[in-house]
């Protein structure tokens, strides 16, 4: 699909690669491109340090970190993560899994990151590498032609006009060009939404498992529970789009009593204080866009899909995303007759993540992958399958996708094994996805 054309090229300025959004995806790309020597301008609507959330990275990241040559950076901004720890409410135990369990040793550890200096450190990167990178400067229209597009810019002194080969959608949530192509779709097996805030004080593990990210089951979906370095821990419930709605109450208060719900949570916060009072929350984010490229257009990241954060995989699937793009827009520039070709790679691995990992995701609150959560075994090794899942080891030859089929095989025998149960949870979870309109987004404190 592409924009209706537009006649008018003029431009105030030009450039190679325009890239919308300073995020993780955007300005991964922008520096990729920049260091082969593209002329690429990456426009921030916000101002680095900006609060995002999406904190807790995972191991495969690391690598990509490495590439981008920012692994020493953000070891030294990060908490270290070796592992993810669950809390039911039905078992009286809790339950670790260590990345280092994984199929790959290489991996053994990621880190939980405020999304301000992360995103910082990557956007400056950027600049660094050659990018003409500009912060408080909102892509507002595209159009789309045969050479490349017509971009109208509103900065902070002006409104500007560019003219680039090639345009990259980086823009996140904003989704800027699925909503100009209107191929933004809800997820239909899925909804979800989220309420947050930053507390000092809580109480976390011991040693080293201090930085692990923490899974808390509670009857309206599950918390996070994430240490970041400077002491301050983030805490989150994912909770059905019902339930946030039902809220009668202050946002602070409806966070306080959600938190009540949880017993296992209400222990390790009892003498901790919420940061500044300031509680976020996010509506139903589950969707996804049908075409992930054009000619002239790459989406990336979440400006493509997002589903769930249950397993932390956003920032590296926008990463990753920015990847494999940059081989896409290079050979568009360099070799067009390789384009074709990249570009439905690259469209088939914006699909494959958000398919494997969403099995996992709409089975999550389910008693029987709870079970596998809590009593995890190996048997035709499935659990180091299933940690290399969760360490995000998926674009590799890592061989884990027969323990991951194996894994699917057992959850269905098991399944049909407590069919009433089974039974239940299906019902329950048809009426917890249902549609409500939508809830309001926010921030109070
Ligand atoms: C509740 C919740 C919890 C999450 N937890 C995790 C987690 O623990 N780990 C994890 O990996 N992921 C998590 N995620 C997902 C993660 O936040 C995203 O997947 C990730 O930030 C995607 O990166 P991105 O670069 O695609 O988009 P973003 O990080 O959103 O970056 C997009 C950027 O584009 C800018 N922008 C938007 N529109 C324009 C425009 N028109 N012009 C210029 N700039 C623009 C925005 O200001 C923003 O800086 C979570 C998501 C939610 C909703």
């Amino acid at each position: 699909m592409q924009a209706a054309a537009n006649t008018d090229r003029r431009a105030d300025f030009e450039c190679d690669v325009l890239v919308v959004g300073g995020g993780p995806a955007g300005s991964t790309i922008a520096a990729l491109l920049a260091e082969r020597g593209r002329d690429v301008v990456l426009f921030e609507k916000a101002h680095h340090p900006r609060f995002h959330i999406g904190e807790s990275l995972l191991p495969a990241n690391v690598q990509l970190l490495d590439r981008l040559g920012l692994r020493d950076q953000v070891e030294r901004i990060g908490m270290q993560k070796y592992g993810v720890e669950f809390v039911s409410p039905d078992h009286d135990h809790l339950s670790y899994i260590e990345f280092s369990e994984a199929l790959d040793k290489s991996m053994p550890y990621a880190w939980q990151v405020r999304r301000s200096e992360f995103d910082e450190i990557l956007f400056r990167n950027a600049a660094a590498k050659g990018a003409r990178a500009f912060e408080g400067a909102r892509v507002r229209e595209v159009a789309f032609d045969a050479e490349g597009a017509t971009v109208q810019v509103e900065a902070e002194s002006a409104t500007q006009t560019w003219r680039t080969k090639f345009l990259v959608d980086a823009s996140g949530r904003d989704t800027l060009l699925a909503n100009q192509f209107k191929c933004k779709k809800k997820n239909s097996r899925h909804n979800s939404s989220a309420i947050f805030g930053h507390f000092t004080g809580a109480k976390r593990l011991p040693g080293k498992l201090e930085g692990n990210i923490t899974i808390l089951w509670f009857a309206h979906g599950w918390f996070w529970f994430i240490p970041l370095a400077d002491g301050t821990t983030s805490i989150g419930a994912v909770c059905w789009p019902y339930y946030l709605k039902s809220r009668k109450k202050p946002l602070v208060e409806f966070f306080n009593d959600t938190i009540a719900m949880c017993p296992g949570l209400g222990e390790r916060l009892a003498d901790a204080v919420l940061v500044d009072g300031l509680v976020h929350a996010t509506g139903n984010y589950s969707y996804n866009s049908t075409l992930s490229s054009g000619e002239r257009f790459l989406m990336l990241g979440d400006a493509y899909a997002f589903v769930d954060p249950v397993f932390s995989t956003g920032v590296y699937l926008a990463m990753q995303s920015a990847f494999s793009g940059a081989e896409v827009v290079e050979a568009t520039l360099a070799e067009p007759a390789r384009a074709k070709a990249l570009r439905g790679a690259f469209d088939r691995s914006m699909k494959f993540a958000p398919r494997e990992f969403s099995w996992i995701i709409f089975r999550v609150t389910n008693p029987t992958i709870r079970d596998f959560f809590m009593d995890p075994h190996n048997p035709f090794g499935v659990k180091e399958g299933l940690i290399s899942m969760l360490a995000g080891d998926v674009f590799g030859s890592t061989p884990i996708w027969g323990r991951v089929r194996m894994l699917k095989v057992l959850y269905y025998l098991v399944s049909l094994g407590n069919f009433r149960r089974t039974f239940r949870a299906w019902k329950q979870r048809r009426i917890n996805i249902r549609d409500v309109q939508s809830v309001v987004e926010g921030s109070a404190s």
